[in-house]
């Protein structure tokens, strides 16, 4: 056994990097774990809503310049109709704007901050418990080398792909349903306002949605179908309207990506954990509507980390803490999707 922790957080997202830092905060041991080798790519349109804004700067200090991408602040969102009609919905009344990030850098930045043992290049394969311990099993692609690490508490913060999540319950997840998003960046251009994040609601461009935004000089656009639909008629489909209707054209293509989302939010079927093993972020369920996820990634990481020092303190059942410190978060997601629904005039999610 090579170290014992306070606390293994696996993945390196905002949730596990949140979760990381409070736990560091109060002088508690930590180690990350990343499969990838960072700093890593992320599908994501990359926006930090005003939450996650406010969440970043109270825990990590001031979003550094190096970490946005141009047009620096986006006003808002602009959901187009099937009719070609839009409504604008400004990011925040009282603020300059959103900021438009990559990523992979804004990701990087949290988690170097985090005030962790941080280990990328390493996949978490598996766990059994100890007495109150964990003992963590990971692949080091570095040193090609299985190794073990053990802790008092484990955090699955590994997205919505959750192997955590599968090895507690089985059942739950046989039960889980996903959805599938494609993002395609181009170098290239269009007449969408590059100030606003674009959403189109018409379900012949992706049943879930489908979105365009510009980061730096690449123009980024994909759409999202539940599993099982076929994406690709969808997104051709998007790829004509842009160009007929608003001046894309493309020439060359810099990054083609695709992942898969659990539709947990939606249903409200949220996964918190068993034991002493907690999950945050997507892992959880954690997931607002239109894919808003970093603001309810960080602060279920934060309620993660919170319950653990409250529970080391008082010997009281971390799950039940856990549970209960995110009952607000989990109420503000599911009513999230009402009111994308509301907005889309449909379900968001037709599971
Ligand atoms: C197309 C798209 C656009 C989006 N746009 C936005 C947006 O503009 N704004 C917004 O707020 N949200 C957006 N989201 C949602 C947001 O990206 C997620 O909700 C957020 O990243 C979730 O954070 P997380 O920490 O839970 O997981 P993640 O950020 O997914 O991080 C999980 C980490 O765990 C690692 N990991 C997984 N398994 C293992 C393992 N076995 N061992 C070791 N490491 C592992 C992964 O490599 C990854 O680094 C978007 C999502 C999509 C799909």
């Amino acid at each position: 056994m090579n170290a014992i922790y306070d606390a293994v957080v696996v993945g390196s997202g905002p949730s596990g990097a949140a979760a990381a830092k409070r736990l560091t905060g109060e002088g508690l041991r930590v180690l990350v774990l990343e499969k990838k080798k960072l700093p890593r790519y992320k599908i994501c349109s990359g926006i930090i809503f005003k939450k996650s804004q406010e969440i970043t700067e109270r825990y990590f200090g001031r979003i550094p310049d190096a970490v946005y991408v141009q047009p620096k602040l986006l006003k808002g969102v602009r959901f187009w109709s099937d009719l070609g009609n839009y409504s604008d919905w400004p990011f925040s009344k009282d603020s300059e704007g959103a900021p438009n990030v990559w990523r992979s850098e804004y990701d990087y930045w949290l988690i170097s901050n985090s005030g962790a043992e941080v280990m990328d290049c390493a996949v978490f394969k598996g766990f059994e418990t100890e007495g109150n311990a964990v003992v963590v099993h990971y692949y080091d692609a570095r040193e090609n080398k299985i190794r073990q690490a053990k802790c008092r508490y484990l955090i699955s913060a590994e997205g919505s792909v959750s192997c955590i999540r599968a090895m507690l319950s089985p059942a739950f997840e046989r039960n889980v349903k996903w959805f599938i998003a494609y993002q395609n960046y181009y170098e290239g251009q269009s007449s969408l306002d590059p100030y606003f994040y674009h959403g189109f609601l018409d379900q012949k461009y992706g049943e879930v949605y489908a979105w365009f935004s510009v980061k730096d000089d690449l123009q980024v656009f994909g759409t999202s179908v539940i599993k099982g639909a076929k994406i690709l008629p969808c997104l051709n489909a998007f790829h004509e309207m842009l160009e007929k209707e608003h001046g894309l054209a493309l020439k060359k293509l810099v990054r083609k990506t695709s992942c898969l989302g659990n539709t947990m939010c939606a249903s409200g079927n949220f996964s918190l954990g068993k034991g002493n093993i907690l999950l945050v972020g997507e892992a959880a369920g954690f997931l607002n509507a239109f894919g808003e996820g970093i603001s309810c990634a960080l602060s279920s990481g934060l309620f993660a980390a919170e319950a653990i020092c409250a529970c080391i303190k008082s010997g009281e059942d971390v799950i039940s803490a856990y549970t209960e410190l995110t009952k607000k978060e989990r109420r503000q997601t599911s009513v999230s999707w009402k009111l994308g629904a509301k907005i889309a005039g449909r379900d968001l999610m037709p599971l």
